[in-house]
């Protein structure tokens, strides 16, 4: 079939637009007039640090990301390699607040011995290292298990566990109350959309909302497969993230956005050898945000080419939406409620998988249940699908079922079609 007679409907990598993949496909031969392509192009370049650094302003225009309290950094590993970057840098900082504090105590840097220092510091992370994680789906999942398996589950509090108040399955946002929440946590970290299992929190959750003083949880947030849809209060984080791969771009490249306060001056990393000597894991160099931050994400060699796929989706998003994410939200709203609408018509043929709070605009999962076969019944959905163009709509392989991934790419007459085609489904 044509690219032009397909709606793909899968998880990730997404669609991406056209118009910015014929561009980009020019620009992979030759570069604004370079005769050089993209990809060929050194990422030490002039040409490659105006595409950063416009990327990173685009990205902050659409989003507003205050600029002056956060620093955009491009990074390579994924979602997943954020995971781990996310344990190492805030333990790490961590560290740091303590040993500030242990200084203090003790009389200062001069005054205190190196020894009682250590001492010291070993004690607080023994009775005071935590890091809280918000389970509501498999990926916040593996993120608590990656924190588990670099510290040891000593440190790492299942603050709450979606699965415990819904039968043992994901598709539900715990009631925030019950969150037992650590004092003075290193981290709390919560996926703001779950790809597999198709839960959203429907805003960011209250219960790590700041003080009115200002102080308040250090909130981290996976937005991998949301971001660029829905406004998201930056101030209230301290670190988001997010693959490329879904709304942003191409695979490739991975954003995460820190606040500077966690970065020199304020804080510096500590050192290897005091992290050594307290038994905690200190990052392989390319996932610590310092050294990214400190290189413009150029401590080595980065894909510009998937910076620039990045940075004309956003640039497409700015023109087509004046008011920017608010516009697109709108729209992504609008495509996710034709989608449930056709299918809360039909109760009896289909079940859509999320509690109705907690319902994904971007993942829509639902399972097939007419006559009650629903394995057949799935299959002669997805063939039909198929047939119409409409792609990708297999459920993740651990859970089954129908998936409609319903990302910026999909344009609303996409979602009509795969409503036309759940009602006319039902009748058949
Ligand atoms: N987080 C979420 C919400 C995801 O959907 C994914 C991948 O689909 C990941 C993390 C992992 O991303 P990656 O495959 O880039 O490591």
């Amino acid at each position: 079939p044509a690219r032009s007679d397909i709606t793909y409907f899968g998880a990730g990598p997404a669609l991406l637009p056209t118009d910015v993949l014929e561009k980009a496909a020019q620009a992979l031969l030759d570069f604004n007039g370079t005769g050089l392509g993209i990809a060929e192009h050194s990422h030490r370049s002039e040409l490659a640090a105006n595409i950063i650094n416009e990327a990173k302003a685009d990205l902050a225009t659409y989003l507003d990301i205050p600029a002056a309290d956060y620093e955009v950094l491009f990074m390579q590993g994924g979602g997943t390699g954020e995971f781990s970057a996310s344990v190492y840098n805030l333990v790490g900082a961590w560290v740091a607040r303590q040993h500030a504090a242990v200084l203090k105590d003790l009389g200062g840097s001069e005054a205190a011995d190196e020894a009682a220092v250590v001492a010291a510091l070993r004690t607080k992370v023994e009775t005071d290292l935590k890091l809280d994680y918000i389970v509501t789906g498999g990926w916040s999942l593996k993120a608590y298990q990656e924190a588990v398996r670099l510290l040891g589950p000593e440190y790492v509090n299942l603050t709450a566990d979606a699965r415990l108040e819904n039968g043992g399955k994901f598709g539900k946002i715990p009631d925030q109350a019950s969150w037992k929440l650590s004092k003075d946590a290193a981290l709390v970290y919560y996926c703001d959309n779950e790809t597999v299992d198709g839960v959203e929190f429907p805003e960011f959750p209250s219960a790590l909302a700041p003080k009115a003083d200002g102080t308040g949880p250090i909130v981290v947030a996976d937005m991998s497969s949301n971001v660029l849809s829905r406004r998201i209060p930056v101030a209230n984080h301290s670190l988001l993230f997010f693959g490329a791969q879904k709304n942003l771009g191409s695979t490739g490249v991975t954003v995460a956005v820190l606040k500077k306060t966690f970065l020199p001056p304020t804080i510096t990393q500590p050192s290897p050898a005091l992290m050594r000597k307290l038994g905690l894991p200190i990052p392989p160099i390319v996932l610590q945000y310092e050294i990214v931050a400190k290189n413009n994400s150029l401590y080595n060699t980065l894909s510009i080419f998937d910076v620039y796929v990045a940075g004309q989706v956003l640039k497409k998003l700015l023109s087509t939406f004046p008011n920017k994410v608010d516009g697109q939200q709108a729209v992504a709203e609008k495509k996710a409620e034709i989608i449930y609408s056709a299918l809360e018509a039909h109760p009896d043929v289909y079940k859509i998988v999320p509690d109705k709070t907690a319902r994904s605009r971007m993942n829509i999962c639902f399972r097939v249940i007419k006559n009650g076969t629903t394995d057949e019944s799935e299959k002669a959905f997805l063939k039909e699908a198929t047939g119409l163009g409409l792609t990708g709509l297999k459920g993740h392989r651990s859970v089954g079922g129908i998936r409609a991934s319903n990302y910026n790419s999909i344009p609303l007459e996409g979602a009509e079609k795969l409503a036309k085609l759940i009602e006319a489904f039902s009748k058949a």
